[in-house]
């Protein structure tokens, strides 16, 4: 009657959205401030004052009926000049407005790129830890998703995935900042991986591409984020205003396509028709002009510093153990027990909500979300504390 594996996708909560369903019925039982959720990545900082103050201008100065109808399918043509000029003047690529495709956030830039690129027997390789929402879109497109692991650091290890890339490769996903570790790719490695690529592009005839998965760009604490298309040809960025912005709930990002990629304006047309089939064609209209007008601009980062010190200070001295992030706003903890699962179970006792890892590929961890009030992390910090001490009695 229906499609079966879209039911089983609607039925299947992700364990996230589980756990953040489950904070919101607790904090009715016990209170709003005693429960302590880490378990969703919605900003905490607010979008910026310059942000407001452009929305407000453009409601104020552009009549209605341009403000909110269509723009082109793949956006407004001043705002795809205006990302291309950015792209251009901040990283040196002679980009063009026609390779860029605005669309609804990075979720959406994904599931584009990888309808755009996938083919009968295709496979999409990622690295663990990865956003479980890969699979979803690897799968949907009939392609296949294999996974590679990291270093203990979470950075690249070249030689794993040198294993997983093979023949039928069509491209390499790699998000950078991390989500769930922080972890920022360095010039150096994404030199590396790209000699890989071409290695491999070589054995198999045909390019390999590079799916730039990037909202995360602008939150660093000190690390550079190289940009990949300086390193690689074949490269197709996904870019998102959600977290820069902090603007997740109005949907808008860009698939960015490299003018240097093996038959560009073929593979912009695919893009173009990814964005057709998948139903994402005109971006918010009204959002497409506010982040014309903010590119190179960010939330204030120092909040999300604060709380990164604040918190990796605090559990590592209790003796958890943790990669200090470079960017992103998540904290990747060791749990206290192999089974993540049931470490994730046992922190709710101290209504301690954290993410299991196993949905990001890899067992033993839990992901800590510290976009969230300072005062919940303070707040917080006697639970870890219960938490250790339940595991380690004999420490205390
Ligand atoms: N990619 C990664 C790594 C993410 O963490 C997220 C959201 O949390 C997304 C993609 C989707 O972001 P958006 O809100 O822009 O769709």
């Amino acid at each position: 009657m229906f499609n079966k594996t879209m039911q089983h996708l609607g039925e299947e909560r992700s364990v996230i959205r589980e756990l953040f369903e489950y904070g919101n019925a607790r904090k009715k039982i016990v209170g709003e401030d005693n429960v302590f959720d880490f378990s969703i990545g919605n900003p905490s900082v607010p979008a910026p004052d310059f942000v407001q103050d452009e929305i407000k201008r453009l409601i104020d100065t552009v009549p209605p009926e341009k403000l909110h109808g269509y723009t082109s399918a793949a956006g407004d043509p001043e705002v795809r000049k205006a990302v291309s000029d950015y792209i251009e003047t901040k990283f040196g690529i002679p980009m063009s407005a026609n390779l860029i495709y605005m669309t609804c956030g990075a979720a959406a830039s994904l599931a584009i790129a990888v309808t755009a690129l996938s083919e009968e027997g295709d496979e999409f390789v990622t690295i663990a830890p990865f956003f479980p929402e890969y699979r979803i879109y690897v799968e949907s497109a009939g392609a296949k998703l294999v996974v590679a692991p990291s270093l203990k650091d979470f950075h690249l290890d070249l030689d794993a995935l040198g294993r997983a890339i093979g023949k039928r490769t069509k491209a390499v996903i790699l998000n950078s900042p991390n989500n769930p570790t922080g972890a920022v790719i360095s010039a150096e490695e994404l030199m590396a991986l790209s000699s890989l690529l071409e290695k491999k592009s070589a054995e198999k005839g045909e390019p390999i591409f590079l799916l730039a998965d990037e909202p995360y760009r602008e939150l660093t604490y000190g690390a550079e984020v190289p940009y990949p298309m300086r390193y690689y040809h074949d490269t197709i960025l996904c870019y998102s205003f959600s977290k820069s912005l902090s603007l997740a709930g109005e949907r808008i990002g860009y698939v960015a396509v490299s003018p240097f990629a093996c038959r560009k304006d073929a593979l912009f047309s695919a893009v173009c028709g990814a964005g057709r089939r998948l139903g994402f064609v005109c971006a918010p209209a009204l959002f497409q002009r506010v982040c014309a007008a903010s590119l190179g601009q960010s939330t204030d980062v120092g909040e999300y510093r604060k709380n990164r010190d604040l918190l990796y200070g605090a559990l590592t001295e209790m003796g958890y153990e943790c990669v200090p992030p470079e960017g992103a706003f998540y904290l990747f903890v060791k749990a206290l027990e192999p089974d993540a699962v049931a470490f994730s179970e046992r922190a709710k006792k101290y209504e301690l909500l954290l993410v299991p890892s196993d949905s990001f590929g890899v067992g033993g961890y839990v992901r800590i979300s510290y976009c969230v009030s300072r005062t919940t992390i303070e707040r917080s910090l006697p639970s870890f504390e219960k938490l250790m001490k339940d595991y380690r009695p004999r420490s205390f």
